[in-house]
């Protein structure tokens, strides 16, 4: 059992406060470092499966979560302006032990960052180096300090620095725009509930949130340059999408939030190396998967507690990353090969793939369509109950 750890944790994502809140409950010291003013770097909407926020009821986040989200009841699927399926989540509610939740990426932060204790997150603070002896590693922060550590977590998303992540990174061919609707611009459905939208090398999520509000996301395929980040990203994405969907024209031509964004999205390749010496990785850093089957925070909330948990049962902090990267690499493997398949297939341009995945999305109901992920759902169970059991016995 290693002793208590000094550990230092780069990046405020929801990697980063996942691991910060999971070493903070395994008993050890944390510091999490941030080169942004606001944790917020994405914005938007992030939906939760029920591996995501049961990992944040052990980590005490639950009563904030309970606040700022909505458990989502209904699905319908759409060809455009076709209705193709509506089901009720409630059959795969119950197969995997909960609801879809459904909440803005920026709130689960702050929640996130409340929890942990605003004297361990030094915002606007960017780690430029990391070195390493036998016994430590030492960080130079953009502030002029050099910060020492047990163990360095990396959670410094896609582009890592302190893993060599960026190197990598590989274009999916497609971008996301995103935003948040209030209450009068909202479009008209259902409480609790998800539409998705589908066409021709496009895609559209629009989810309902508590407070009148929804978030919407548009996938569209567009070759990496082709993004405009301006004002006009909005006009942009309005242009490309014209004439899909009633609904879609809605969403963009409503007032947004400030939240809107264009995101060309990246992944990785399976990686080899996700630790260096007292250096671990976590979420984006090692495991970047695209977001059409929305795994990648859910998966970063599991590294956590696996990463944090891993630390405290082992020897030396060596063994620990060890057992840690053998225990989750072949199931992250896998989970990036199920979203490259499915983006493939959902984003689509080829009308004999569209033609199959329609029929299949008519004759199927909600578990069937989500049945890739429910393995890594029910899979990380057993991860949750060991942290929480231990946690329990108010072990270290
Ligand atoms: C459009 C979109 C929608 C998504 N939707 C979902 C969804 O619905 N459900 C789901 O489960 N997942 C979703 N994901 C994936 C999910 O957001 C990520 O997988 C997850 O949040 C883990 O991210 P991270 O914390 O590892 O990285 P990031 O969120 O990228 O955080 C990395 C942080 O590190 C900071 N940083 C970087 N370098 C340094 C440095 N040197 N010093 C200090 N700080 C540094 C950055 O500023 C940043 O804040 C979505 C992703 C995208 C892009």
């Amino acid at each position: 059992m290693c002793a208590r750890l000094n550990i230092a944790v780069i990046g405020g994502g929801i990697a980063g406060l996942g691991a910060a809140l999971a070493c903070q409950k395994k008993g050890f010291e944390v510091t999490l470092y941030e080169r942004n003013e606001f944790m917020n770097n994405i914005g938007g909407g992030i939906s939760l499966f029920a591996h995501g926020y049961p990992a944040l009821d052990i980590l005490g986040v639950q009563p904030q979560f309970d606040k700022i989200t909505d458990p989502i009841q209904n699905y319908a699927a759409y060809d455009g302006n076709t209705l193709l399926m509506q089901d009720s989540f409630d059959a795969f509610s119950k197969e995997v032990g909960g609801p879809l939740q459904s909440c803005l990426r920026g709130e689960l932060q702050s929640a996130m960052a409340t929890v942990l204790g605003t004297e361990h997150i030094h915002l606007n603070t960017t780690v430029t180096s990391i070195t390493q002896d036998e016994d430590q590693a030492f960080l130079k922060l953009s502030t002029g300090e050099i910060a020492d550590a047990d163990v360095v977590i990396a959670a410094d998303g896609i582009r890592s620095r302190a893993l060599g992540g960026s190197a990598s990174r590989h274009y999916t061919g497609y971008g996301f725009w995103g935003g948040v609707l209030e209450s009068k611009q909202c479009v008209e459905m259902p409480p609790h509930t998800l539409y998705v939208l589908f066409g021709l090398g496009k895609m559209s999520w629009i989810l309902t949130l508590p407070d009148d509000r929804q978030w919407w996301y548009v996938a569209h395929r567009m070759p990496e340059k082709g993004f405009i980040q301006s004002a006009d990203k909005i006009s942009q994405i309005k242009e490309l999408c014209q004439g899909w969907s009633t609904m879609v024209d809605h969403v963009l031509s409503a007032d947004q939030t400030s939240e809107n964004f264009a995101l060309p999205i990246y992944d990785h390749r399976p990686m080899p190396q996700w630790s260096l010496g007292r250096i671990v990785g976590i979420g984006d850093a090692i495991h970047a998967m695209g977001p059409t089957s929305g795994v990648g925070a859910n998966t970063a909330l599991i590294d956590a507690l696996c990463l944090a948990q891993n630390l405290s049962e082992n020897q030396s902090v060596f063994s620990a990353i060890e057992t840690y990267e053998i225990s989750r690499k072949p199931l992250m493997g896998e989970l990036q090969q199920v979203e490259q398949e499915s983006a493939a297939i959902k984003l689509s341009s080829d009308l004999e793939v569209i033609q199959k995945r329609n029929q299949k999305i008519q004759q199927a109901s909600v578990s069937q369509l989500l049945d890739k992920i429910k393995p890594t759902i029910l899979g990380s169970r057993e991860s949750i109950k060991r942290f929480h059991n231990t946690i329990q016995k108010g072990g270290v």
